[in-house]
């Protein structure tokens, strides 16, 4: 095996001249297309990540949207009714186009026009679950108040990342050097993968808004009936997934900047 030095393992023993080494490209197409392939992999794997939690989470609650005649009140009223009841009178309840959410610096819970006005499970629980988050903030629940500060973190590396990416073919035509290309493009892909990770942190505050919070306040005051408890839970489980697939989603929006400029 001595005879096997360094210079022979270019040319291997049981090769002959023309063998290559195991792996090595054959020219920069071979390594052109590996690129390629590992490329298509990876925006493949980007859009499973983006899209499926708000497929889900979209599948989840259009199950559950139908206006009910059993059910008294819409969402909005029912928000009001369990903030009133937890004297948070203070807290505002508002229809929103942007997605349920709750504003902690404008003490407002947002939902939806469906949620808002709608007679339906979903809407029921969506605002049991922002109610849950009033509360965490009535009680200064700290990871609520570091979920903040890091939402807003994200949302500027969000806008670092996109910057970072789109600058990428820019960069290749001053440079004319196409790993800068590469360079660009797994910096803009750390950055935006940051602020999913950021995101993603959140989630036990959303499982704590869900599970802690708005589960007990529907069981407690028997808004539901025990039937519609797993559905419930569901429902409760997709909105605390809301969140990070927003963020996918934002992610994907990237992606799509991204094939417009043929990158
Ligand atoms: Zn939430």
């Amino acid at each position: 095996m001595l005879a096997c030095t360094w210079a022979l393992l270019r040319r291997p023993c049981c090769g002959g001249e023309t063998a290559r080494w195991r792996g090595e490209p054959r020219s920069a197409t071979e390594l052109g297309a590996h690129t390629l392939t590992l490329m298509v992999l990876f925006l493949a794997a980007v859009l499973g990540f983006a899209l499926l939690p708000q497929m889900w989470v979209r599948r989840v609650l259009d199950r559950h949207s139908t206006d009910r005649p059993d059910i008294p009140g819409t969402g909005g009223e029912f928000a009001r009714h369990l903030l009133d009841g937890l004297k948070l009178g203070h807290v505002k309840v508002e229809e929103t186009p942007l997605g349920d959410h709750y504003d902690p610096d404008a003490k407002a819970v947002r939902l939806l026009p469906q949620h808002f006005r709608g007679r339906s499970l979903a809407a029921l629980v969506i605002a049991a679950h922002e109610t849950g988050h009033a509360m965490q903030d009535a009680a200064h629940y700290p990871p609520l108040e570091a979920r903040t500060r890091l939402a807003k973190q994200a949302m500027t590396l969000e806008k670092v990342g996109a910057v970072v990416m789109l600058a990428a073919p820019i960069m290749v035509a001053l440079a004319k050097s196409p790993s800068i290309l590469v360079l660009e493009f797994a910096a803009g892909v750390l950055i935006l993968g940051l602020s999913l990770v950021l995101h993603a942190y959140t989630l036990p505050v959303e499982f704590d808004a869900s599970f802690r919070r708005a589960l007990p306040l529907l069981k407690a005051g028997r808004y539901i009936p025990d039937r519609d408890l797993p559905a419930a839970r569901q429902i409760l489980r997709a909105a605390a997934f809301t969140y990070v697939a927003a963020a996918g989603m934002s992610l994907l929006d990237v992606m799509r900047w991204l094939r417009v400029l043929r990158l």
